[in-house]
């Protein structure tokens, strides 16, 4: 199975299709991602706040795949946005990770209304830490188009990604519009809706159809949009569900009808960014 890289606005290649290991319990992480492995995923999304980086590192080791066949993500912890905290936490991640570099480094959440609304020297301490090597590539995730423009406007510096949550449910037009202006590649979070759309009738009739599942349809309709999706799942059957994208494709009208789904604001899965305001201290 081929899965589709796009060209990130720094050069940079990512695979269109990865796994991510939110709410994979750590005890479970190593054997979750070696299978997500074995069954033919390359792209990795983790975070400091998912508590599991060392065991997404061990799996990786245990593949025994090369590292330049993979990418890597993973993501700077709400508590830790300080520009030396976000130097140490980084370093610790590669740590934990067992690499020299990570792909990709994101700042998880903005957390405008936290560390008097300052996410840009926060971003500047990305910007800082791909220079020195230690990632290739450097983006923002649950950003609005202001925290964007202010970030870009302040730094000259364009994210290459922007990691935000968009299901059937929740379009996030403006953001994804946001992104596409600047020449940002939109990641979409919580892509099946964390399993809703199963139960879908819509996308479900759409499946019967096609002869295939409600969340490959709809995996297959974030694909067509461009986007670049990680499910997760801990089972392995799931998990070749998931990758199994490329065999068939979607009209206009399923496309159309998938995204008539979209509640705006209350479709959401999870919290607003303008709002959330959350610090996690797990681990420390
Ligand atoms: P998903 O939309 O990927 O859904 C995962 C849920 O759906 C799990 O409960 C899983 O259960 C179930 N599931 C998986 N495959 C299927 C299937 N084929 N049919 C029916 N149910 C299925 O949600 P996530 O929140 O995990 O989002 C994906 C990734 O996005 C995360 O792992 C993380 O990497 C990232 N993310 C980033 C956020 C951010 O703020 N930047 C926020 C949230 C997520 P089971 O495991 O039992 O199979």
């Amino acid at each position: 199975m081929h899965v589709p890289t796009i060209r990130l606005n720094d050069g940079a290649s990512i695979p269109q299709l990865g796994f991510g290991v939110f709410l994979v319990p750590r005890e479970d992480t190593q054997r979750t991602v070696e299978q997500a492995l074995q069954v033919g995923y390359r792209h990795i999304d983790t975070a400091q706040m998912y508590d599991n980086e060392a065991e997404v590192g061990a799996a990786i080791r245990a593949s025994g795949i090369p590292r330049e066949d993979l990418y890597v993500t993973t993501k700077l912890n709400n508590g830790h946005h300080l520009p030396d905290d976000a130097r140490r936490t980084f370093a610790e991640s590669l740590e934990k990770l067992g690499m020299d570099r990570v792909d990709l480094f994101l700042i998880h959440w903005p957390l405008p209304t936290r560390y008097d609304g300052d996410f840009v020297s926060t971003w500047r301490t990305l910007i800082e830490l791909r220079a020195s090597g230690g990632t290739t590539s450097v983006g923002v995730s649950n950003f609005e188009p202001d925290h964007l423009d202010r970030i870009i406007d302040e730094t000259g510096v364009v994210p290459a990604v922007n990691q935000i949550e968009v299901n059937p449910y929740f379009t996030n037009e403006a953001a994804r519009a946001a992104d596409a202006r600047h020449g940002i590649a939109t990641e979409a979070w919580s892509p099946i809706a964390r399993g809703r759309v199963a139960h879908d009738e819509t996308i479900g009739a759409i499946a019967r159809r096609l002869g295939r599942t409600a969340a490959q349809v709809t995996l297959r309709w974030h694909l067509q949009r461009g986007d670049i999706i990680f499910p997760k799942s801990m089972h392995r059957e799931r998990m070749e569900e998931n990758f199994a994208l490329f065999d068939f494709a979607l009209s206009d009208e399923d496309m159309a009808a998938l995204s008539a789904l979209d509640r705006g604001e209350s479709g959401r899965t999870g919290p607003n960014p303008n709002t959330f305001d959350m610090i996690h201290r797990s681990g420390e």
